[in-house]
């Protein structure tokens, strides 16, 4: 598996960290998780092709998180010549299936196309699985039912996801024993966190999780990375800790 991160910022404007934006790499399959805005175009950047993409994952609907959703398929009709026919599965929340058929009315014909179908699956406290890989979500706690993912290699390493999340026992339990815990780290020791994470959260469920290593990301501009990492590592937990940074590439 490989994880390219696209942005490891927020929706707080900053060059430095764009909004978020991941690409995985599964064996043959790969996954754009979170497109936030700008983030395709960042993805051929880093020398990716989004349109080898066959399946999008989106932990909530807020715009840092899946703002370039849209532009991803207007892009992928027009701009990629193919004759196969594909499927993109997204990954979403529960309900997500009722919000696209109202994004559908206004954009329908702009992003249906003849060389793709689009299939929605809906995602709670699941799994959904193919011979080659799974993905397990759990609601977490931040707006409406968000959620956060492992995902996992059939015999192989696994990746947790937080999305946007304070503390809560499900992101504990997505993390247990997983090879990287990507979680969000979003505001400084001792701020207003409702629905997000500080660096001492973050070490509480890099603790109780067991995860082999954890990367911070959906780091606010007020962020000091460098002592957030120093808390985690400095809080007893015996894993790699580092700090995610947009281009970084990460083997799982
Ligand atoms: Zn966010
Ligand atoms: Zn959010």
């Amino acid at each position: 598996m490989e994880l390219v991160i696209l942005g490891s910022g927020t929706c707080s404007p900053n060059p430095a960290r764009m909004a978020p934006g991941y690409f995985l790499t599964i064996g043959s399959t790969r996954l754009l998780i979170d497109p936030g805005p700008g983030a395709v175009g960042r993805a051929v950047a880093m020398g990716l092709d989004p349109y080898e993409a066959d399946a999008v994952a989106l932990t909530h609907n807020h715009l840092d998180h899946s703002a370039d959703m849209l532009p991803f398929l207007f892009s992928r009709k027009n701009c990629r010549r193919s004759s196969a026919v594909e499927d993109i599965r997204i990954f979403a929340p529960r309900g997500f299936t009722a919000d696209f058929a109202k994004l559908m009315e206004v954009y329908g014909r702009l992003i249906v196309s003849d060389n793709y179908r689009i299939v929605i699956e809906e995602m709670g406290a699941n799994e959904w699985e193919e011979p080659s890989f799974s993905i397990r979500s759990a609601p977490v706690l931040h707006s409406g039912s968000a959620v956060g993912y492992r995902f996992s290699k059939a015999g192989g390493p696994s990746l947790a996801y937080s999305g946007d999340t304070g503390y809560c026992e499900e992101i504990v339990e997505l993390a247990r024993g997983a090879d990287i815990l990507l979680i969000e780290c979003s505001y400084p020791d001792g701020t207003m966190t409702d629905g997000h994470m500080t660096p001492s959260e973050v070490a509480v469920v890099a603790k109780e999780s067991g995860a082999g290593s954890v990367v911070i990301t959906h780091l606010q501009p007020e962020m000091d990375v460098g002592e957030a990492v120093r808390i985690i590592r400095s809080s007893g937990y015996r894993g790699e800790v580092t700090a995610a940074e947009d281009g970084m590439r990460i083997r799982i």
